[in-house]
């Protein structure tokens, strides 16, 4: 599988680097990273000092490089910044099916953001998981209820960092019953 990383604002080298290397060899999969691009100020909310990721995803899909151009290869768009959805205070990331795309923030991600002391491993662990999830869901998996899996929907990083960076063996069994290769 191909997945194209487009960065969106300043997501930092190092960590688009490690997030490539490390999302091919937990998917077997190839990236591509792409030109890094500005957000759009119209998917910015003055108010909530964040980003609406629908929004973010409808524009950067619409660009002529980054537009959809195979349905079997997905468009992983990374972000420093803060991201939500409609009635939710925040989110982590977001997938669009039909576009073929989704985004994934490290605003919240970063230990920093919760007064701890900065800790790039751990961001960029974390965006891994998140990153992996939206592959997951890219592939047609769902919400799983095993605490450990990456497709457990996480509420907080504390959620995130009990994942392990693996599909459980359920999410496992149902890839590959629907025929669905990493
Ligand atoms: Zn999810
Ligand atoms: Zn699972």
């Amino acid at each position: 599988m191909l997945i194209r990383v487009v960065p969106l604002g300043n997501p930092g080298e190092r960590v688009l680097n490690s997030l490539c290397i490390q999302l091919e060899n937990s998917l077997n999969a190839k990236c591509r990273l792409l030109r890094k691009l500005d957000l759009p100020s119209s998917a910015h909310n003055h108010f909530r000092k964040q980003y609406n990721a629908e929004a973010l995803i409808e524009h950067v899909s619409n660009i002529p490089e980054v537009k959809f151009i195979d349905k079997e290869i997905p468009t992983l768009m990374v972000t420093d910044e803060d991201l939500y959805y409609k009635g939710m205070n925040f989110c982590f990331g977001l997938e669009d099916p039909i576009k073929n795309s989704c985004i994934v923030s490290l605003a919240r991600l970063r230990p920093e953001f919760y007064d701890e002391s900065p800790n790039e491993k751990i961001a960029i662990e974390r965006l891994i998981k998140e990153s992996m999830h939206e592959m997951g869901h890219f592939k047609g998996l769902y919400h799983c209820t095993n605490i450990k899996c990456v497709m457990c929907f996480s509420p907080s990083v504390r959620d995130i960092d009990i994942k392990k960076r693996e599909f459980c063996d359920n999410c496992k069994l149902k890839m590959m019953t629907k025929g669905i290769e990493f």
